[in-house]
């Protein structure tokens, strides 16, 4: 396909311009700053500027396209409703700086309806997305560890089966990592924890139910072991969609929460946004908040605190991204918490479903009752060279988006599943359909799974090429 540049028609053009008559701005710029020839951008009619984008489009998928059980992204479909909400324009037109009644209002009643469900004191929305609310939250843990003069603390726990995100955050917010082992059932290995528990430790980031998609059913045990020996429990909340509405991390000994509102509270997102991360705290850890904090006052009007002493200083420009906390705040009123927990629910009877459909013709590692994803790999279609990619690319020729894979990284060739409470019972068997198929053509003919995407504008792109050696701005060949 043609990029833009090569679509260039001279003297074509897709607007027009009401007559101005104003002086030319030019008469007050200084002569040396201005441009010596006009901005080398292409030139298109209207038509051919759709039928660009359209196009484009077309290659790609979402949720609106079809099933896209991609593992711990929760890819839901998003109620229309949200969209609508959020293109009020009341909400669309206002500035961001300039937080009118009514925006306010949202704002700390999502930080409220959060707080209720997780189990937390006091929320921020600024993180922009999950892996900036671990920052936020790893940072508040160290600005409240020096104010203790506890600066010794330098060691978080991390358990092996964690989001990538964990370690590097943790590491951002100027912490070491030690790893903590999983035991053979999947969870955290309580000897190993209790053995990395010391007085060196800030704290412990987990995941529950983790990325193996079990429940962490010691986490009491857990949270009392890190607690006693002094440090803090961070929840990697990214992915609440099995336990919302049904448990809550604070309950569970938790101190620092994020969670990721384009995952479990719907908005869609892919390709790297629009999303928002916000981070809850117990009260001790409110003073850490980045600023400025929301609240509700005692007569009801929302107050902003700048508590500039304690905070660890603002971590977004605004107020976080609006746009998808309006669109949370939708869902989540939409629904209601009833909804949420349904939701849960039928997110958690989706994922064993497929899970025991799939168990027929894949292996799947730890084969017990899981939360929201499981985990299978290629284990049996291993001996005819068949790879976890292979299978995952061949799905792609079923008109799905494949599963999450290679991750977590403690099951040997990894396939990621997350169906989702929003995909339907025919949805799922037809998926079943597609990996039963796809199973039997791993035994007679590997070369076809092997070799696919058989149906797509681009087969397999070098996979490292784009983020070590990404080419972002166009250059136009010497004429
Ligand atoms: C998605 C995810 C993250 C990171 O969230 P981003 O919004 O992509 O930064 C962190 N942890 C877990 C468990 C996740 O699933």
């Amino acid at each position: 396909m043609k990029l833009l540049f090569e679509k260039d028609v001279p003297g074509s053009n897709a607007f027009r311009f009401p007559m101005d008559d104003l002086p030319p701005a030019t008469e007050n710029i200084p002569h040396d700053q201005l441009r010596s020839a006009p901005v080398d951008l292409p030139e298109l009619s209207e038509v051919e500027a759709v039928r660009h984008f359209v196009e484009l489009s077309h290659r790609a998928f979402g949720v609106d396209d079809g099933t896209y059980a991609l593992g711990s992204c929760t890819m839901k479909y998003s109620p229309k409703v949200n969209q609508w909400a959020a293109q009020l324009p009341g909400f669309a037109d206002i500035h961001p700086n300039c937080v009118q009644p009514g925006a306010d209002h949202l704002m700390c009643e999502l930080q409220e309806m959060l707080a209720d469900l997780t189990g937390m004191d006091a929320f921020t929305l600024q993180p922009a997305a999950g892996a900036h609310g671990e920052l936020t939250g790893m940072m508040i843990i160290h600005a409240y560890l020096r104010d203790q003069g506890q600066n010794d603390r330098k060691v978080v726990l991390i358990p092996d089966s964690a989001h990538g995100t964990n370690p590097a955050s943790a590491v951002m917010a100027g912490f070491t990592v030690r790893v903590v082992k999983s035991g053979p059932d999947g969870l955290v290995d309580l000897d190993d924890l209790a053995a990395k528990c010391g007085p060196d430790v800030a704290g412990l980031m987990l995941t529950n139910p983790n990325t193996l998609g079990l429940f962490e059913k010691n986490i009491l045990e857990i949270s009392r072991l890190v607690h006693d020996c002094g440090g803090l429990l961070y929840y990697d909340g990214a992915n609440l969609n099995a336990i919302v509405g049904v448990a809550r991390p604070g309950d569970m000994g938790f101190d620092v929460v994020h969670v990721n509102l384009h995952k479990t509270f719907s908005t869609p997102h892919g390709g790297g946004g629009p999303g928002a991360g916000p981070v809850g705290v117990k009260q001790f850890l409110r003073p850490y908040l980045p600023y400025p904090t929301i609240r509700r006052g005692d007569d009801g009007q929302i107050v902003f605190d700048a508590d500039e002493e304690k905070s660890i200083g603002k971590v977004k420009s605004f107020f976080g991204n609006f746009g998808v906390c309006l669109k949370a705040y939708a869902y989540i009123k939409s629904v209601g918490y009833e909804g949420l927990k349904n939701a849960a629910q039928l997110a958690v009877l989706n994922a064993n479903y497929l899970r025991c459909r799939l168990s027929e013709y894949f292996d799947i590692p730890f084969n017990t009752l899981c939360k929201h994803e499981f985990v299978a790999s290629n284990l049996r279609q291993a001996p005819s060279g068949v790879r976890t990619l292979d299978i995952a690319k061949r799905l792609i020729d079923f008109k799905y988006h494949p599963p999450t894979i290679y991750f977590p990284m403690i099951v040997h060739e990894a396939m990621m599943f997350e169906p989702t409470e929003t995909e339907s019972k025919s949805r799922l068997d037809a998926l079943a359909e597609a990996m039963k198929q796809i199973a039997r053509e791993a035994e007679t003919t590997p070369e076809l799974v092997q070799g696919a995407p058989h149906n797509t504008v681009i087969g397999r792109p070098d996979e490292t090429k784009a983020a070590r050696n990404p080419v972002l701005s166009y250059k136009k060949p010497a004429q």
